[in-house]
């Protein structure tokens, strides 16, 4: 596979793409990412992952690499270019390359990459069918996870530990209470009512979780942002999480115990369908 990424200014063969050794994002993490979702060949909420980019750039002080226009021109090139129908594009914008020193460079120019992965399918995953099992870890993460950095050690970590479970994934917990899962947000259903952590410092304002509390209000379901703890997870009736990767995955097993009848819930995969269906409508 030689994929066409792009690397400051230029598209080239991946196995052309060149970033400095001394490049901030490898010294130091200093560098924040997103992710956009593919389908049909068109972006998924390319609005709002621009948004965020933003805030996190701004959160960190470091300047755009390029306007909004001309990130959304880059990303319909790479979907043109490598031929994606159903994928994802990642982008990472770096503080850039500089001698290495903790204060931050006065004079740097940011790094700006952009790469494509093909998922052909990914509406309709087996995984979505069946479900996530997922165990619980202790969220020992940094104070700032609204900024989307690529300090993601930790959430590999835990989703090393979901592995060598025989899980899917990984609950971060704090103080009793769930934060998010590695890569997604975390929900619970009891009655009917779906509860999802409020925003703050302490988790990623999910692009989903907002397109999907929207939907969910908009079909008259009932929803509080409102923190839960892990044992009202274990005794909800359905549970799932979101990310733009994953759209709506059910889960269906938190640290061994069973939830509902063990299957993907109903309300899970009700707001799974409205969510790719608008997605859909609404790609650009
Ligand atoms: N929380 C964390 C920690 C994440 O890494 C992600 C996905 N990058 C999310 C939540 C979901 O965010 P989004 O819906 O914007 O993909």
């Amino acid at each position: 596979m030689d994929r066409i990424v792009y690397v400051n200014g230029d598209y080239v063969p991946e196995s052309e793409a060149r970033v400095s050794v001394f490049d901030r994002g490898f010294l130091f993490a200093d560098a924040v990412y997103e992710v956009t979702s593919v389908l049909d060949g068109k972006l998924i909420d390319f609005a709002g992952h621009a948004r965020r980019l933003q805030r996190s750039l701004g959160e960190l002080e470091m300047p755009a690499p390029v306007d909004e226009e001309t990130l959304l021109q880059i990303h319909r090139e790479l979907v043109v270019r490598n031929g994606i129908e159903d994928g994802l594009i990642y982008l990472q914008v770096t503080r850039g390359a500089a001698d290495r020193d903790f204060a931050y460079p006065e004079d740097a120019t940011p790094t700006l990459v952009l790469f494509t992965q093909a998922k052909p399918g990914m509406a309709d995953s087996p995984a979505s069918r069946k479900g996530a099992r997922v165990i619980s870890i202790p969220d020992i993460r940094w104070g700032r996870r609204d900024i989307k950095t690529v300090q993601l050690l930790y959430p590999s970590m835990g989703k090393m530990m979901a592995k060598k479970a025989g899980c899917d994934d990984a609950w971060m917990v704090e103080d009793g209470a769930v934060t998010e899962g590695t890569s997604n947000n975390a929900y619970i259903v009891k009655g009917r009512k779906i509860f999802t952590r409020n925003l703050s410092h302490d988790i990623l304002h999910g692009i989903t979780r907002a397109a999907v509390l929207r939907l969910a209000r908009e079909a008259q379901m009932e929803v509080e942002e409102r923190t839960f703890t892990i044992d009202e997870a274990k005794a909800a009736d359905e549970a799932f999480t979101t990310s733009a990767s994953a759209f709506v995955m059910p889960v269906v097993e938190i640290d061994g115990v069973q939830l509902g009848d063990g299957t993907p819930g109903p309300i899970a995969r009700r707001l799974r369908e409205v969510y790719l269906d608008e997605s859909r409508k609404t790609a650009i």
